[in-house]
């Protein structure tokens, strides 16, 4: 394959700089893209706007951070080395440690010399002619490669409020998703969190520790579950660590979510009443997101959820001392489950704090921000400072901001201008040699992220090898290809609970966004076995080129 530019050329024209591969974004996939083509002996350049690796470990420091699945499972799997010599510290790591952990990895693999930061991809554009991207940073340089990645991440686009008066706000202006490097101190200050999803509910209360005054303002209350955080021993991790090669088999091959748990073998309904509390409370002392998975029905019967949905309000009214606070904390207009659930640490009981109060802005919603104070519902909230926990422009929101130029200059925005269309989540017909890391249409954001993007950029190795190994030089969806898989994505969503909520699942909290449910929903084992399937067939349902020639190929 192509080498990588010299940089000692001195008396010829600058010659674009070419790549095999160009990879956007230094997040846990553009390193772990990077680390596997490097292996293949692919030139790869990775381009992160970011000023160092991490992606959503680099950019969401808010005060709580923290992972929500395990850190002996959110964590990588390629390297046993690495899974057996990084001790985590606590059941669900702060986000400290995770971002430490990217930075392990980054020097442990030698990445950093092959990524350039504080770059931000601005545009790729296809050149039918040469069969290469063209890549533009914002720094002005262009570059050529082969294939381009989106290692872009589906939670990197932090969403800004539309909320008039916002600009003109006195005081500082946070948002979780973009928080400064150096530590807030909120002491003495009436602070006002807006939003109340997963990002809040792990910082409310550790700001309410800190204010003189938390004022939450809330659009829909979510369903959380206790995380139960601890330390973890040394013989806990061992433990783990004995029967690791099982643990990730399990959560790749088996399970629909990527973490490793019993399996449910019966529905809620089939146990009676008693039996049925008994078992959600259990899983309530255990604490975590596998309080899903107690039976195999939640997703999927409205009479099962609401058992389920009954228990956790019932949790939520036990806790907050006041009815009409807890009454409002109580979710009511979805299933549990259908919104991505949330994990917390005492995040209810923080309203029974005097100095924290609850604003529903369904009812009464936010009008105007005032230079020192938040107007809703006619009343006037004053605050010091603003946390905006508003979440992102998700899964599609950083694809869109590149301006991205497939065959005949159709531009990826107007091809997916009704919702994202793709075969497999990985590519999106029309756009060659353009591969997405957890893309819609794959179970990404439904999952434990690392494995759905190990599981990605094993695929899209292996795929860029094979094309080497047979000469092949251009890659691309077939359109019927694609076409089937966004029906089948969207049949499978409809058999389930989740349209039901309007969530970011759906693009429902952007304005303007299509409402299409984008994850798929099948289950990452059903899942990885469609596409190694597709792989061993010859890539079905891609049409590969040699030279001029399309042609298909069989596998060997
Ligand atoms: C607060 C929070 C907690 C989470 N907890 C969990 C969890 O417990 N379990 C789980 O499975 N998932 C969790 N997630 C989801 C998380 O995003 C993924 O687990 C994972 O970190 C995604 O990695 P990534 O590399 O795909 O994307 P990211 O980590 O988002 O990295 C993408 C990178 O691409 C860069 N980028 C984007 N566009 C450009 C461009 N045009 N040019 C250059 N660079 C660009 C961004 O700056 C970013 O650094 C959480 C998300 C958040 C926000």
């Amino acid at each position: 394959m192509s080498t990588p530019p010299s940089t000692s050329a001195q008396s010829q024209p600058a010659a674009a700089e070419t790549y095999d591969v160009v990879v956007v974004g230094a997040g846990f996939a553009g390193l772990y893209m990077l680390h596997k083509l490097r292996g293949q002996g692919f030139s790869v350049r990775v381009y992160e706007q970011g000023g160092d690796v991490g992606g959503t470990w680099y950019w969401n420091r808010y005060p709580g951070a923290r992972c929500d699945v395990e850190s002996m499972q959110y964590s990588y799997s390629f390297s046993d080395e690495l899974q057996q010599e990084w001790d985590w510290s606590e059941r669900y790591a702060p986000q400290p440690e995770i971002l430490k952990y990217a930075n392990h990895v980054a020097d442990r693999f030698n990445l950093r010399s092959d990524i350039a930061f504080d770059t931000r991809v601005d545009r790729a554009e296809f050149d039918e002619s040469a069969n290469s991207w063209a890549v533009t940073t914002s720094d002005d340089r262009s570059v050529t490669a082969k294939y381009v990645v989106l290692a872009t991440g589906c939670l990197s686009n932090a969403r800004m409020p539309d909320i008039r008066g916002l600009s003109g706000f006195k005081g500082k202006v946070y948002h979780t998703g973009n928080w400064p490097h150096e530590p807030i101190d909120f002491t003495g200050q009436r602070v006002g969190v807006i939003g109340t999803g997963s990002s809040a509910i792990q910082s409310v209360p550790i700001i309410a520790e800190e204010a003189e005054h938390l004022t939450v303002f809330q659009r829909t209350a979510n369903f959380s579950i206790p995380a139960r955080n601890a330390a973890l021993t040394a013989e806990e991790r061992e433990a783990f660590r004995q029967k690791y090669s099982e643990i990730r088999r399990f959560a790749r091959e088996e399970a629909r979510n990527g973490i490793y748990t019993e399996m449910p073998d019966r529905g809620a309904l089939e146990d009676g009443e008693n039996e049925r509390r008994s078992k959600y409370e259990a899983r309530w002392s255990r604490g975590g997101l596998t309080f899903m998975s107690v039976y195999n029905n939640l997703a999927i019967d409205k009479a099962a959820n609401d058992t389920a949905a009954d228990f956790v309000r019932a949790k939520i009214a036990e806790t907050v001392k006041d009815p009409q606070t807890a009454k409002l904390l109580q979710p009511n207009n979805h299933p549990i489950g259908s919104k991505r659930i949330c994990i917390d640490s005492d995040y209810f009981a923080t309203f029974n704090r005097p100095n924290v109060t609850l604003v529903d802005i369904r009812s009464n919603p936010i009008e105007q921000i005032l230079p020192n104070a938040v107007r809703a519902g006619g009343k006037d909230y004053e605050v010091d400072a603003l946390v905006l926990a508003t979440g992102f422009d998700a899964m599609t929101g950083s694809v869109a901001k590149i301006d991205i130029r497939g065959r005949n200059g159709q531009t990826l925005n107007q091809k997916w201008a009704e919702g994202p269309k793709t075969y497999l989540g990985l590519m999106s017909a029309g756009f060659p040699n353009l591969f997405i890391i957890t893309g819609p249409g794959s179970p990404s954001v439904l999952s434990n992220m690392i494995v759905s993007i190990e599981q990605h950029v094993d695929w899209i190795a292996d795929c860029v090898g094979w094309m080497r190994d047979h000469g092949l030089e251009v890659l691309e969806a077939e359109q019927g290809a694609e076409d089937k898989w966004v029906a089948h994505v969207n049949e499978v969503a409809h058999t389930t609970l989740y349209p039901q909520a309007n969530s970011w699942y759906m693009g429902a909290n952007i304005p303007g966004k299509p409402q299409i449910f984008m994850p798929y929903i099948g289950g990452v084992g059903v899942y990885r076995q469609i596409c190694n399937d597709v792989a061993a067939k010859g890539y079905e349902g891609f049409v590969m080129t040699a030279a001029q020639q399309p042609q298909k190929m069989a596998a060997s």
